[in-house]
């Protein structure tokens, strides 16, 4: 009970006003990620400030899944520190809204849910973290129970495409939020990491089921390398 009121309710709260150490490299920082690992995770976006590979919908990613950008997601999600969240759900926001794919204009804001027995253990869902912080810096409007997770699943690292479809079938529904009124708006998921796409796809075929766009996909990172075929992503930041 002491460890639960430190770390949820003492901790962050003192963070504002104490140093405390980088999750990353331990060294003291005022900030959730100190300024080198900041750097360091910063190496990881994709030149140009993200890339969009095609899909179901197009699918923006800031980096790769690799080096620090890698262990900070590790960080966040695995030894909780959700507030590593932040700096990467601004980044992400930073890099989308540059981008030809982002718009402002009618978007709800879902992120991939996790089922609640998953959610009881860690605490917190890394992509609402994510979608919470994104939505902060584009203004955009979070729905974070447009779906819901119904079947847990197990981690798809290792399974063939086939295995990673059949797992992920029926993990879906459309949540609380859209149960009753369905959104005018279209929807913008967020995830972590993005690898084949079978965990969007699942997500984006019941939004378009119900009868609800389905405007693209943004992760902070990837294990794809993007195609030698695909252009660089030109940023409008950079066509000015
Ligand atoms: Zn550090």
């Amino acid at each position: 009970m002491i460890e639960f009121i430190w770390r949820k309710i003492l901790k962050p709260f003192l963070n504002i006003f104490l140093k405390s150490n980088c999750p990353l490299c331990q060294r003291t920082t005022d900030r959730e990620l100190c300024k080198y690992c900041e750097l360091q995770v910063m190496r990881c976006q994709f030149p140009g400030g993200g890339q969009i590979f095609p899909g179901k919908v197009p699918v923006f990613v800031w980096g790769e899944y690799k080096h620090s950008l890698k262990r900070a997601i590790a960080a966040m999600k695995y030894n909780d520190n959700p507030q590593i969240g932040r700096p990467l759900g601004y980044w992400l926001a930073d890099g989308w809204l540059a981008s030809p794919v982002a718009a402002l204009d009618k978007v709800a804001v879902v992120p991939i849910p996790m089922h609640k027995k998953k959610l009881k253990e860690r605490g917190f869902n890394q992509s609402e973290v994510l979608a919470r912080n994104f939505c902060q810096l584009t203004g955009l409007q979070l729905r974070r129970n447009g779906l819901e997770r119904v079947k847990q699943t197990q981690a798809l690292f290792g399974l063939s495409p086939g295995e990673r479809l059949e797992t992920v079938q029926d993990a879906f529904v459309v949540g609380k939020d859209f149960l009753n009124r369905r959104p005018r708006a279209s929807v913008l998921l967020v995830d972590d990491i993005y690898t084949t796409g079978a965990t969007v796809n699942a997500a984006i075929e019941v939004l378009q089921k119900a009868g609800i766009k389905v405007l693209g996909v943004v992760a902070i990172a990837t294990t794809k390398k993007p195609s030698s075929q695909q252009p660089r992503l030109k940023t409008k930041r950079e066509n000015k």
